[in-house]
């Protein structure tokens, strides 16, 4: 399932690419989104806020048409401080906008992965593939 969760953790496998100008993948013709209500759980959301990579989370967010989260990151290394209302937001964000159909894009060699119904074909040629 492609939700900003898994997308703020993927960059391009491609060979000729690496992060960070691999990262993020960019959302183009992204022409069905879907809102998947998830259970709220703010240990979680702050216990996950030191793996997110804030400034792509928002770019990525921005691209499907989330324009909510802030631009100042919260401050990972004091997650009991953050508010409830910004530990919501991040969780709708991450966990309740799901991509059925588009496409992501990689911002260095803008090879296209394909998504269908919620599944990313992260496939490359086998030239292409890092080893
Ligand atoms: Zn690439």
């Amino acid at each position: 399932m492609v939700r900003l969760i898994t997308q703020n953790l993927l960059s391009c496998p491609s060979k000729v690419c690496a992060y960070p100008t691999n990262f993020p993948l960019s959302f183009r013709n992204v022409e069905r989104l879907e809102m998947v209500e998830a259970e709220f759980n703010p240990g979680f959301v702050r216990g996950f806020l030191r793996k997110l990579e804030w400034d792509a989370l928002r770019k990525s967010a921005g691209e499907l048409g989330n324009t909510d989260l802030p631009e100042q990151a919260p401050d990972y290394t004091k997650p009991d401080e953050v508010s409830e209302e910004l530990l919501r937001t991040i969780h709708h964000v991450l966990l309740e906008i799901v991509v059925q159909d588009g496409q992501m894009v990689c911002p260095q060699c803008e090879h296209v992965f394909q998504i269908k119904d919620s599944i990313p074909n992260m496939l490359l040629a086998e030239h292409e593939i890092r080893k």
